[in-house]
């Protein structure tokens, strides 16, 4: 096992006028034993940054560190560090049992060792009785734990997760999720999981690490980020709906936008006067999309609760201690 540390990470990707810079200065410290989700939407330099600590990347200015260890120039098979896409890279020709062995074989693991192994990682990932199918006998879900399983028999110092959830169906998400959370009470390796899926983010996660543009915007607990998102970006990334972000709201200064969550927001007799737009049922939730003035907000009340009719108005009042500002022009709570 290992701590992990980011300091000053910069990449660039190409050359001279076509050269671009899609990560721009990552400080992280990651804790030995700890598992930490990098989350932000599509295109924001979260796999760069996995691909950076696996070696698949050059860093083009600071240091990522492994253990104390400084890896920039170390070849990715000296890192000790094992990676699981999200497309399983399964060999089809060969056994379950080949697949997760294949890694150890090349490293000319003796026999009785890489049989050890495998059992061990096939037991904790109920694999036991598929060793000998091919992966094209297997769901989606057991072609993940494959993967996973290959993993594991390397015992690395750290394990890599790039969105190896995306290809499974929600039913399947959410019950592999649980999996890699067991996983991880289990062997307690150091874990990098990146996702752009914040409700993976926010059950997985010990730490998140939420990204934006090549940037950090913040790095803590799931309740943290939840209760004081650092910017108006996490705030409407990190809970879903987002967190209302309003410039009229009565109390909101100038320069400064006032948030507010859906589910902290409580129809009655006073308070903020909205217009209601559409209503809509989610089974246990409702959400009430309506106008306050010009700007949109969304009430979130429970299913128990009488829905407003369309165009009528009601008055919503934030909870105590519930409102957020920021500053408008750089978006930073304040
Ligand atoms: P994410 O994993 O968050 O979706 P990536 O790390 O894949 O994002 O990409 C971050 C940015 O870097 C994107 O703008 C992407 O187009 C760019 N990028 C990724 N790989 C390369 C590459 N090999 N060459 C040039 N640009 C790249
Ligand atoms: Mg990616």
């Amino acid at each position: 096992m290992a701590a992990i540390s980011f300091r000053d990470v910069i990449k660039r990707y190409g050359k001279g006028r076509q050269e671009l810079q899609v990560i721009h200065g990552v400080n992280a410290e990651i804790g030995d034993g700890e598992f930490v989700v990098i989350v932000g939407p599509s295109g924001c330099g979260k796999s760069t940054l996995l691909r950076m600590v696996a070696g698949l990347e050059e860093i083009s200015s600071g240091q990522i560190a492994i253990g104390g260890r400084v890896v920039n120039d170390i070849e990715p098979a000296e890192r000790d560090i094992a990676m699981v896409f999200q497309n399983y890279a399964l060999y089809p020709h060969m056994t379950v049992f080949d697949n997760m062995a294949y890694g150890l074989k090349i490293r000319k693991m003796p026999p009785g060792e890489i049989r050890k192994r495998v059992d061990d990682a096939a037991r904790i990932l109920e694999l036991g009785h598929l060793l000998d199918r091919k992966p094209r006998q297997l769901s989606g879900g057991q072609r993940q734990r494959v993967a996973m399983g290959r993993a594991i028999v390397r015992q690395p110092q750290v394990f890599l997760f790039d969105e190896p959830l995306s290809n499974l169906d929600a039913k399947l998400r959410a019950q592999t999720r649980i999996e890699i959370q067991k996983l991880h009470r289990e062997l307690g390796i150091t874990s990098l999981f990146v996702t752009h899926d914040q409700v993976e983010a926010m059950t997985l996660a010990q730490r998140m690490l939420v990204m934006n543009a090549g940037r950090m915007e913040q790095f803590g607990t799931p309740e943290e980020v939840y209760r004081e998102p650092a910017t108006t970006f996490v705030a409407s990334f990190i809970g879903s709906p987002p967190m209302n972000l309003l410039k009229g709201a009565p109390g909101t200064k100038p320069g400064t936008v006032t948030g507010i969550r859906p589910e902290h927001l409580d129809i009655g007799e006073h308070g903020w006067e909205v217009r209601v737009e559409t209503v809509e049922l989610l089974g246990a939730e409702r959400l009430i999309y309506g106008r306050l003035g010009d700007e949109h907000i969304i009430v979130r009340t429970e299913e128990g609760q009488p829905a407003p009719a369309n165009d009528s108005m009601i008055r919503v009042r934030p909870r105590e201690g519930r409102l957020h500002q920021f500053d408008a022009t750089t978006g930073r709570r304040v």
